[in-house]
């Protein structure tokens, strides 16, 4: 399959910055871009798509997910973040079956293309529903099965979460031409005991895994562990070798400069989860001084219960203000550093080196944000526009290697009133 754009305004990352080539064109054969251009290629193509009046970029990486958490959305959201997480959150998550958890996958992708995410890294239980209807999407995505365990007597050889997570690693690693990647993941250092987390790394340090874990969310947690350890969150994993493959911390809200020096050194990237931290009164992530000192870090949304939603646009507007009012200075953050986070550095942390921007060779991940809205002209700096102006509601068209997965409001592999009904179905059960 060959598509041609024509007559679009295309985001291009060049010598370290954003810049619009006006009115351009841009080719894609089977799940490549083969061209990007002011003049029009002399191949012949199976589909031209008009793009007046649209930006095309990179879709967005969406780091840090709990998809089927939509089925939670705004439930106890006023609440404090222990009651919120033990009276609310884990009762409905104890009544939750595959069946739930399809539907609640199936509902984040929906809201996810119609966002402009291209691919996401997830952390929740039943991966393999997850793969599945990630799969049947068209959507990319670095799925995990966490590992937690409370029990000190629990011995690694009895864990059924070790156990599911490399089968899980088994049947789905690179499926779909590499678009499901399976990672592995301990929830947390408040999670899980030493001995379950020592012995799961050591297996996925054997597959050279990419480990997705929580990191010093909050104060309690960070505080709480050097009490227990004598160490950080990240002096902990860092001593369990947690960091010897790859691996990425979302959150990173309370670490210490010791602990962004373990960072660095050890080549962990980091998911910086704005809304998140803020909804849940977690903290300012010191995310300038991590960018500073060269850590890689890209944007996440969380799941929707702590969120609530999966917008990466508005994940973007919010790192990008937050960090200049609290250290009272309008130059902390711009465009360039947020738009990249967003798409290149998220790409970077799911291991997809040829994605996460606009260039011939890349996987045409690529989306078309239209400007023909009111918030949206004049159009004098689209960088400014997409980071401070842009919704989800403005993305028109959201292609994953190559294939038109959603396009004008129309879902081109999934059956949004199917999901509605099950998601109806799955509200009656669990409320
Ligand atoms: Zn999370």
């Amino acid at each position: 399959m060959k598509t041609l754009f024509k007559n679009a305004d295309i985001l291009l990352f060049e010598n370290g910055i954003y810049n619009v080539i006006k009115n351009a064109y841009l080719a894609v054969d089977g799940n490549k871009i083969s061209y990007i251009g002011k003049d029009e290629p002399s191949d012949s193509f199976d589909e031209t798509k008009d793009m007046h009046g649209k930006l095309l970029m990179s879709g967005f990486y969406n780091c840090h997910n709990h998809c089927p958490m939509v089925l939670l959305r705004g439930v106890g959201s006023d609440l404090p973040l222990n009651e919120w997480l033990f009276n609310k959150v884990f009762p409905i998550e104890d009544k939750l079956t595959a069946e739930e958890i399809e539907a609640g996958t199936k509902l984040a992708l929906l809201e996810m293309l119609a966002g402009g995410t291209v691919s996401f890294s997830d952390m929740y239980f039943e991966p393999q529903v997850t793969a599945r209807a990630v799969a049947d999407s068209g959507m990319k995505a670095n799925l995990t099965r966490p590992v937690q365990s409370f029990d000190p007597n629990e011995e690694p050889k009895d864990s059924f979460r070790i156990a599911q997570s490399l089968e899980l690693y088994n049947e789905w690693n690179k499926a779909e031409n590499d678009r499901i990647l399976i990672d592995f993941s301990i929830h947390a250092e408040y999670t899980c005991t030493e001995k379950i987390a020592r012995a799961y790394i050591e297996e996925s340090n054997k597959r050279k895994g990419n480990l997705h874990i929580h990191l010093s969310e909050t104060v309690k947690e960070h505080n709480e562990c050097k009490e227990k350890y004598g160490k950080t969150p990240t002096e902990w994993f860092n001593a369990l070798g947690a960091f010897d493959s790859r691996a990425f911390a979302a959150h990173c809200v309370t670490l210490e400069d010791s602990d962004m020096d373990i960072i660095l050194q050890k080549g962990v990237n980091v998911v910086h989860n704005p809304t998140s931290n803020m909804k849940l009164g977690s903290g300012f992530a010191r995310i300038p001084k991590m960018l500073d000192m060269g850590i890689n870090v890209a944007l996440g949304t969380d799941g929707a219960a702590s969120n609530n939603n999966l917008d990466m646009l508005e994940e973007i507007h919010l790192a990008s203000v937050i960090h200049n009012g609290y250290m009272q200075d309008a130059t902390v953050m711009n465009a360039d550093t947020v738009i990249k986070m967003a798409t290149k550095n998220g790409a970077l942390l799911q291991g997809r080196d040829d994605c996460g921007e606009l260039k011939v060779g890349n996987k045409a991940d690529i989306i078309a944000i239209s400007l023909d809205k009111p918030h949206l002209r004049p159009i004098i700096d689209e960088k400014a526009l997409i980071t401070y102006s842009a919704q989800s509601s403005d993305v028109y068209m959201t292609m994953v290697d190559g294939k038109v997965l959603y396009e004008n409001g129309e879902y081109k592999t999934l059956d949004k009133e199917k999901i509605y009904y099950d998601i109806e179905k799955a509200i009656k059960k669990l409320y």
